[in-house]
């Protein structure tokens, strides 16, 4: 498992962060910096070891000698002979400063720091005064027990210790130019023009506290980009909705700026709401050919063909300006093709936007993530990095694409006789594994499933899929082939129903029979909140008797996120000053924050935000500065419409408590009800029981009618709310249950 103990990784971030204190910009000079760079010799020559060696006469007890080798002498080497030390005191503020560094690097989301002041000197001051810093007067023992130890090991008292390397002058100079390198290696964003005045904002609208449905708006004074406009799926308590789209309210207020649409690539979570925007708002829209591809094949659908004269088609390694802003196009890798980082070139600095990325060294196109661009800017000085945090919770490297073709091999091998294999439809790279191996194998392709057909021919049309025409044949032409003949790729990894793998599951499609020879690879991982529907698909099918290939494969399907190592990689290329995980649950963002500052961000400087959060980043400090409104817009995809709320919340209440409904007629003379009240009620009791029900309704009804004073029978409302409040308490009582309520009085 990897560290989870947020102590440790704490202790390791130590060091890292030290050296910024040292800003020769913007930082307040550090009374203690010659002993810091005295420090690392005396520190390297104690760590040799050597039994024989001899006290160094130049060596200084360091007061700021540094934790970790305290701790390496104090815990990592227990010595069962080690006697107690008579001299030795326990440093009193050992505890202290561990807890310091724990509060410290503890993102916190509610932190306000007072942004009055300038924020470079107010992160230095509780460095230059943390009290491991400070001189310690117990610790000038070290050395002592040091020695001890040291002598212990068999020659004791017999030799004193010599010190194998003299430390001249000219050796001290290098060590400190050397560290001075390090100080500008390592913090590359030290070169930003402090005296910069622009001021930026950052705003989510979606995919910050969710997972998907991605889109931010990036503001300078005069320009606004919109980062992405995707969409998401609703819960299983969003009766009848297909998808969600974010909140455009806060775009109606750019209205003084220059707006522009930034894509990043074309998954849906990216692209998705794109043609319901241009129902609102229209915007210049820039992005690479297949992610605008797969928006124009969007727009098609919603009628707004004419609207892809708002398309800019980017290239890579290219500086677009757009507004006061310079923005590059970065080429990375993902599940999709054409996916892109961005590089924003502001008036308050560089902001740097990973998007979704993996680090692949190995894509299946042998195109790799433009590291170089990413390092070029990092050298320059990053003012704010925007990281993926999707997979901030898995150690290691994400694996390449290319292991899945390996899988793919074997399955293959393996198979007797069709092949059916289902993955995500956008994920060409994945498809175009399978159709090498079908190729290679002599089987002819067919691609069953609407999303997939499109997304096919649309990356072959862009030549991004390179197979001839002659392998692919129409579903009607399935049965002239040998079972060992035939690759079938198909929608419907995520156990969706309509999609085509479910209806050859249930025997309901139209041209593909299962057959017990057939073997159906699942190239997919259950996204969250699908994982149910996958099941009940795995269950159809393994009932049709078929071989299915899911994942006691591991390589069977490999994540387009990166993970722990990769997300590293890029906060060092970038090594920025200010630090926003973004695309991800609060748990992965908060995650993600843990790890840059292992990475050497300091902690202060990272913010953990929510869909609607304004922050404003200049060169001294990052901010919340307010909330904007967000949240999310109900579709149905039967008809591309927008439900309102209210409805959504009726089908919740519907859905979850039932529904009474309460005729009655009232004799406003004698405070009476008229004959019989028709009482119905749907979800509350079970058919036989509702005649009680109605009856038990009717008696809480007159004795209502005789306690409400006689005035308040004049009002229909009145009366209808009163019945609300008598039958409302009553379900509540006996059922627990708030049921939807609908009274309808006449009053004569
Ligand atoms: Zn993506």
């Amino acid at each position: 498992m990897e560290n989870n103990n947020p102590h440790n990784e704490n202790n390791q971030n130590q060091e890292p962060k030290t050296p910024r204190t040292d800003s020769p910009r913007d930082r307040r000079p550090n009374p203690h910096r010659q002993h810091n760079a005295g420090q690392t010799v005396n520190a390297q020559g104690e760590n040799s070891q050597s039994p024989n060696r001899r006290p160094n006469p130049n060596y200084k007890p360091n007061p700021n000698k540094n934790q970790n080798t305290e701790e390496q002498n104090t815990n990592n080497r227990p010595n069962p002979n080690r006697r107690p030390n008579p001299n030795y005191k326990p440093n009193p503020n050992k505890n202290t400063e561990d807890q310091n560094t724990q509060s410290e690097n503890r993102p916190n989301p509610n932190r306000k720091p007072n942004y009055n002041k300038n924020n470079t000197d107010q992160r230095n001051t509780p460095h230059d005064n943390r009290p491991n810093n400070r001189p310690n007067p117990n610790q000038t023992q070290t050395p002592n027990r040091n020695e001890e130890g040291a002598n212990r090991g068999g020659n004791k008292g017999k030799s004193k210790r010599k010190n194998p390397t003299t430390v001249n002058e000219a050796m001290r100079a290098a060590l400190e130019e050397n560290n001075r390198v390090k100080d500008a290696t390592m913090n590359p964003w030290k070169q930003i023009n402090m005296n910069a005045q622009g001021k930026v904002r950052f705003t989510p609208l979606g995919g910050l506290g969710e997972i998907g449905g991605n889109m931010a708006v990036f503001e300078t004074e005069t320009t606004a980009i919109i980062i992405d406009v995707g969409m998401s799926f609703p819960d299983e308590t969003m009766h009848g909705v297909d998808i969600l789209v974010p909140d455009f309210s806060y775009l109606h207020t750019l209205k003084d700026k220059k707006v522009f649409v930034i894509i990043t690539h074309g998954h849906e979570d990216h692209i998705g709401a794109m043609p319901y925007l241009f129902k609102e708002l229209k915007f210049p829209i820039y992005g690479t050919p297949l992610a605008l591809a797969m928006i124009e094949n969007k727009f098609n659908e919603h009628g707004l063909s004419a609207d892809t004269k708002y398309f800019n088609f980017v290239v890579l390694r290219k500086q677009y300006t757009i507004g006061d802003m310079q923005i590059e196009w970065m080429h990375n890798t993902h599940s999709i093709i054409d996916a892109c980082s961005l590089a924003i070139e502001t008036p308050a600095g560089t902001i740097i936007h990973t998007a979704d990325f993996k680090i692949d060294h190995t894509p299946v196109d042998d195109y790799t993530m433009d590291l170089h661009r990413y390092a070029y800017y990092g050298s320059k000085g990053v003012l704010c990095l925007f990281s993926d945090s999707t997979n901030s919770h898995n150690p290691g490297f994400t694996k390449s694409e290319k292991v899945v073709g390996k899988t793919f091999d074997a399955l293959f091998d393996l198979a007797k006789g069709r092949v059916i294999m289902s993955t995500f439809s956008s994920n060409v790279h994945r498809i175009f594994q399978a159709m090498q191996r079908a190729v290679k194998q002599g089987r002819k392709v067919c691609v069953i499933g609407r999303s997939m057909e499109r997304n096919v021919e649309t990356n072959r049309a862009l030549g991004f899929v390179d197979i001839e025409d002659k392998h692919f044949i129409e579903v009607h032409e399935v049965p002239k082939y040998a079972d060992h003949e035939i690759l079938i790729v198909t929608t419907g990894s995520q156990g969706e129903t309509m999609a085509a793998l479910n209806r050859m599951a249930t025997d309901e499609h139209r041209h593909i029979k299962l057959k017990p020879s057939d073997t159906v690879i699942i190239s997919a991982s259950a996204i969250p909140g699908n994982e149910g529907s996958v099941s009940k698909l795995m269950n159809k099918l393994m009932k049709a008797g078929v071989t299915v290939r899911y994942k006691e494969f591991a390589d069977i399907h490999v994540s387009g996120h990166a993970a722990q190592e990769e997300q590293k990689l890029i906060l060092r290329l970038i090594q920025p000053k200010f630090f926003l995980p973004v695309h991800g649950e609060y748990n992965h963002i908060a995650k993600h924050a843990k790890t840059a500052v292992e990475c050497g961000v300091d902690e202060r400087n990272i913010l953990l935000m929510t869909d609607g959060d304004q922050v404003e980043i200049t060169t001294k400090y990052i901010k919340k500065v307010k909330t904007v409104k967000s949240g999310k817009t109900y579709i149905d995809n039967q008809n591309n419409m927008t439900i309102e709320n209210d409805v959504v919340l009726d089908r919740q209440k519907l859905a979850e408590d039932g529904i009474v409904n309460v005729v009655a007629q009232i004799a406003q003379s004698n405070q009476r009800i008229v004959g019989k009240p028709v009482v119905t009620s749907h979800g509350i009791v079970a058919d036989k029981e509702d005649k009680n029900f109605a009856k038990e309704i009717e008696v809480l009804l007159e004795t209502m009618m005789l306690n409400m004073k006689p005035e308040a029978l004049k009002d229909h409302k009145n009366v209808e709310e009163e019945i609300r409040n008598v039958v409302r308490k009553h379900v509540y009582r006996t059922k627990k249950r708030y049921p939807l309520i609908i009274p309808t009085i006449f009053i004569v």
